[in-house]
């Protein structure tokens, strides 16, 4: 788990030798949708008015593991090549989430929620648009595709909007 400045005797010398001389790396991958992860019902927990709570299962699938390892193998050449003395990696995963794709969008209703204008399947006045539609994560940062899909579904409901509601 990296290596922290020692404290006693070597702190000054260590701390110097690295202060202003450091730089890191993250590495994000996008972890692929896999049908075992995903919310179900809790079977014990509920909330106040006794409806049962949401119970998140997730496991690292053995893809996002090597994409992992991939991406630190990458970083450490990157670091080698700009001339690093010495590379230290934490091979923690930090459980850094954008928790997505719960109602994804998709033509089949067997395997979706929403269709691609984010309606539900089920009930055609319904239309979902936040994170939970996105059909895989893209490994960076939701809020730009999810305001540029709720653009895009907006003038959909603006221009089909007398079919929708009758
Ligand atoms: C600490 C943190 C930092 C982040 N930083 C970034 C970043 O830098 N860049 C980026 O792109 N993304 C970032 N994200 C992710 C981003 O904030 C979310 O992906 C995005 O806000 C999700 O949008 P959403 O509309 O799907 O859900 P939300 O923004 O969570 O909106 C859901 C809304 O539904 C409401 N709600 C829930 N239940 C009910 C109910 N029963 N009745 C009525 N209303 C209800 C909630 O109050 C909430 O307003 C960050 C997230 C966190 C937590």
């Amino acid at each position: 788990m990296g290596k922290p400045v020692p404290w006693g005797r070597d702190h000054h010398r260590e701390f110097s030798r690295r202060i202003g001389k450091q730089a890191t790396l993250l590495i994000l991958v996008d972890d692929l949708p896999e049908q075992e992860n995903r919310v179900v019902l809790d079977s014990d927990l509920t909330d106040s008015n006794g409806i049962p709570a949401p119970k998140l299962i997730y496991r690292y699938s053995e893809n996002t593991k090597k994409m992992l390892d991939f991406g630190v193998e990458r970083a450490v050449e990157l670091m080698k090549a700009a001339g690093a003395e010495e590379v230290l990696i934490n091979p923690r995963i930090r459980e850094v989430f954008h928790l997505i794709g719960t109602a994804r969008m998709g033509l089949n209703r067997e395997t979706s929620v929403v269709s691609q204008w984010g309606q539900s399947h089920d009930i055609s006045n319904l239309f979902i648009i936040d994170g939970s539609i996105f059909v895989t994560g893209g490994a960076a940062n939701p809020t730009s595709t999810i305001q540029a899909l709720a653009l895009r579904i907006a003038d959909h409901i603006d221009r089909n909007r007398r079919n929708i509601l009758k």
